[in-house]
């Protein structure tokens, strides 16, 4: 049974795993000879990373590096800070960055600035979701599962007031809870 505070199912679970399967293959070409590093970022990209990782068939370091934004106190200020850094030495090194969504593209154009400093070959990002229309600064994800319109999304990793994220597939929310959000996203 769906959980009351969703409205519609947006991504089927089969869409997702059909999706992660079609990214893996195309990472694992495109990465063929390359020291991959994959930096999974926490904890939204859990369940994504858990499911694309089985399709990428080249040697890969997977990492994780949990972020907060400050989102909620200021829409512009995009504040970003890392709560655990990577252990992995990424230098000369290909970094993919995972994400569960790019939304205003803050955290990722930050998280892409501070992993260049440790001097990589090269930084992409593949982003399970990717919501174009809320952009605040200019970023364009490499890989990227499912193009969304601006509507707040729960489910594979992505949570409603730190629940859901274990749901399966991916899901609008009832007004009602949406109305719960205010001030929180
Ligand atoms: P950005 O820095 O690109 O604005 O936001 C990235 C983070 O905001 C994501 O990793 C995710 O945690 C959160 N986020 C953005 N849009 C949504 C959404 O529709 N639903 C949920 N649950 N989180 C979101």
């Amino acid at each position: 049974m769906r959980p009351k505070i969703i409205k519609d199912v947006l991504i089927s679970e089969r869409a997702i795993q059909k999706k992660t399967q079609e990214l893996g293959r195309k990472i694992s070409k495109d990465y063929r000879g390359k020291e991959l590093v994959i930096v999974a970022i926490m904890r939204g990209a859990m369940l994504f990373l858990a499911d694309l990782v089985r399709h990428i068939s080249v040697p890969a370091a997977i990492d994780f590096m949990f972020v907060t934004s400050y989102k909620k106190a200021s829409k512009s200020s995009g504040a970003i800070r890392i709560i655990k850094d990577l252990k992995e030495d990424i230098e000369d090194k290909y970094v993919l960055i995972v994400e569960d969504i790019v939304d205003t593209g803050l955290t990722f154009s930050y998280l892409k600035k501070y992993l260049k400093a440790h001097n990589p070959k090269g930084i992409k990002i593949c982003t399970l979701l990717d919501k174009p229309s809320r952009r605040l600064v200019r970023v364009k994800p490499n890989y990227v599962g499912f193009t969304i319109p601006d509507e707040f999304v729960v489910g594979y990793g992505l949570d409603y007031l730190e629940l859901y994220r274990n749901l399966p597939y991916i899901a609008t929310l009832t007004d009602k809870a949406k109305g719960r959000l205010k001030g929180n996203f």
